[in-house]
């Protein structure tokens, strides 16, 4: 009798309908508070109206993949750091939410009074933790690094706190060389990376400390970010009118998205800006 073999959806199709019960259970309502990914520059603010407007969506293959990963890293990152008590709520004035990590930082030493000193130096850090399936390293130039770095700024705003900890772990490690660029896309070349030690082994997670002090005047400039992009979804779910809402300023992000139908973003005119109000020298990077 030979070994049977078929390709057979079910077992995905059981994942699906069990995503889908899962996140009705924690869908977010119209009136409910925004929170934080809901208005990051970067994310699509007509994808957070949609998410919450229409009521049933099918999920892809991708939603699927990405909330496996997302979750199974976070948890196994959040027990490494023995962060224990998880996420804390925050609010930002009246319409939105947060839930960094938290985790409390000591230098560990034994002695007594040592350790009274130290209780009262402890300190706080935000701790960000993503996952990502990109082949490239991601450097702070780049637009998926920084819509990382912005959700841990917005935290460090929120919570008043000045340091906090991005830790970025990557699906893939293989090394990629690029190639070129054409009308359809980049090329690249990736080398067999066995046995090779030192440098030329990617690491599968990195750790960026990001200061952010109390008396920046960044920290105004990204509170009227924050408060200009709550305030523009707020209008959009009241009214139930997504119209004012720009499409996403990457729009090659349209083709995955689950409401492309319901959106049309080729009819949408309005567009979010490029341009980083965080550019021009106002990210120093110290080491990279
Ligand atoms: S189709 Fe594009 S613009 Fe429309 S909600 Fe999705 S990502 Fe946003």
């Amino acid at each position: 009798m030979p070994i049977l073999i078929s390709k057979d959806s079910t077992f995905i199709n059981i994942l699906r309908s069990n995503l889908k019960e899962h996140y009705n259970s924690h869908r977010r309502n119209i009136d409910d508070k925004i929170h934080v990914s809901d208005i990051l520059w970067g994310s699509c603010l007509r994808k957070a109206y949609y998410a919450r407007v229409i009521k049933d969506y099918e999920f892809t293959d991708d939603d699927i993949d990405n909330f496996v990963r997302g979750e199974s890293s976070e948890h196994v990152l959040v027990d490494l750091a023995d962060i224990g008590v998880g996420q804390h709520e925050l609010f930002f004035e009246d319409d939105l939410i947060a839930r960094p990590d938290l985790l409390s930082v000591s230098p560990s030493d034994s002695n007594e009074q040592q350790q009274q000193q130290q209780q009262q130096q402890q300190k706080n850090l935000i701790v960000e933790f993503k996952d990502t399936k990109s082949f490239e390293r991601l450097t702070p130039e780049n637009p998926k690094f920084k819509g990382y770095l912005r959700q841990l700024l917005y935290y460090l705003i929120i919570s008043g706190f000045d340091a906090g900890v991005l830790c970025i772990r990557y699906a893939s490690n293989r090394k990629l060389q690029w190639i070129k660029r054409d009308e359809k896309g980049d090329y690249f070349f990736s080398p067999l990376v066995n046995n090779e030690t030192g440098e030329n082994k990617l690491p599968e997670l990195e750790t960026w400390t990001v200061i952010l002090e109390k008396d920046s005047d960044i920290r105004e400039l990204l509170k009227d970010e924050i408060r200009m992009r709550v305030s523009i979804l707020r209008a959009a779910l009241n009214s139930k009118n997504p119209l004012e809402l720009p499409k996403v300023a990457e729009e090659w992000k349209c083709i995955r998205c689950p409401f492309l139908k319901n959106c049309n973003p080729l009819t949408i005119e309005k567009k979010d800006s490029k341009k980083d109000i965080l550019d021009d020298g106002k990210i120093i990077v110290l080491s990279s």
